[in-house]
């Protein structure tokens, strides 16, 4: 099969990039801005794969969005490709209504197009997936689990441009028939995280002796996921999900953020002790709370347990374990991406 990745060098994208070369023998297109949050050295260690194609390219670029499709001939589009930090969204959400609304709109007008073109076998098995996030649902109280039937509440600009994404995948579904499917997935964490996202960040500020800030007294509760059993979802639900279909992808891992930070601190002083000795909890500050900051997501995720049979391999402590570990080793990856990111965030305070 050929797969077509939009956003395949950001952290998501890039993890099914790599899983997709490294443990199929599909064809892989992977079609990336590269923005801030995009960079090709996420997919360095497949790229001299003959499977694997890049083209830099703008999912709201309808003309090469059609040139890329038209060329490559994918049996399944993977549509990833997003703005995708909260903080962003509450900072500039036009950009945010540009790439997840109007690029999506984008992607299924030139999906659309390609697949009415496309006759028998191919038609019938090309699908059109849509990976979308759990915060559409909105908030929680203390108990409860979004299914898949949760009524969309979208609270922050991030979220609701998911939302009106994920309305217009269903929309082409049922008004022009293209066979979806959709994902929404909670926090993913792992290997790549862009060191502006709370798992990373944490670890970088850690290691350089910064407080770690976290929003209020740090009591949001998020369900985590492994980015690597994210990107399994991701396959299962391409290759035998129903179309027309939403499954919700959760890691059965629901944490406050304080929790995590914790861990992540824990696991450091094991690793790497500070030079004085001193816990690295620490330099654990609170600083003031986001606007509007939802208080608690978690998935249900027995649809897809159950009519797909996946579930996620790694628990949180296997995981974060990893993750800390691939931080430690990895850091010629992520330190100039701090430096820069770091420049950036100045910019846009100024
Ligand atoms: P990311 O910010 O790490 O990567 C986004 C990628 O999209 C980057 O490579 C960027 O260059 C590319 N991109 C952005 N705008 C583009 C455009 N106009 N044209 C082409 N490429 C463009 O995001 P991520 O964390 O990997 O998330 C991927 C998807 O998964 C998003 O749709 C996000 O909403 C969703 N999601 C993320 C999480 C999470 O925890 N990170 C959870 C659930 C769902």
């Amino acid at each position: 099969m050929r797969i077509f990745v939009t956003g395949g060098a950001g952290f998501i994208g890039s993890a099914l990039v790599r899983h997709l070369i490294e443990n199929t023998e599909y064809e892989v297109l992977n079609f990336d801005k590269l923005t801030y949050a995009g960079a090709l050295s996420t997919v360095e260690r497949v790229a001299q794969s003959n499977r694997y194609r890049f083209v830099q390219g703008d999912i709201c670029d309808a003309d090469a969005v059609r040139a890329a499709i038209a060329e490559f001939q994918p049996d399944v589009i993977t549509h990833l490709a997003a703005e995708s930090h909260v903080d962003r969204s509450i900072d500039g959400p036009g950009a945010f209504i540009q790439t997840n609304v109007v690029g999506t709109y984008t992607m299924l007008a030139e999906a659309r197009g390609y697949w009415q073109g496309l006759e028998g076998e191919a038609k019938a098995q090309f699908r059109f997936h849509h990976i979308s996030t759990d915060e559409v649902y909105g908030s929680l109280g203390e108990d409860g689990l979004f299914t898949e039937d949760t009524p969309y509440d979208p609270r922050s600009p991030y979220s609701a441009s998911k939302a009106g994404s994920d309305h217009l995948v269903s929309a082409w579904g049922h008004t022009f028939g293209l066979p979806v499917l959709i994902t929404n997935c909670s926090n993913n964490y792992g290997p790549y995280h862009f060191p502006e996202k709370l798992v990373p960040l944490m670890i970088a500020k850690a290691l350089d002796g910064e407080p770690l800030p976290v929003y209020g007294k740090g009591d949001q509760v998020r369900d985590w996921l492994f980015v690597e059993d994210h990107v399994r979802a991701l396959q299962a639900v391409f290759e035998r999900g129903e179309l027309g279909r939403t499954y919700n992808v959760g890691g059965f891992n629901e944490k406050q953020n304080i929790e995590v930070v914790h861990t992540i601190c824990g696991i450091l002083d094991r690793l790497r002790p500070r030079a004085d000795g001193k816990p690295y909890a620490t330099q654990i500050t609170s600083v003031a709370d986001r606007p509007g900051h939802d208080k608690r997501y978690a998935i249900d995720a027995t649809r897809i347990e159950q009519e797909l049979g996946w579930r996620p391999e790694e628990t949180f402590e296997t995981g974060i374990e990893k993750t800390v570990r691939w931080y430690l080793d990895n850091e010629a990856w992520w330190r100039p991406i701090v430096k820069r990111g770091a420049a950036q965030r100045r910019g846009v305070a100024a």
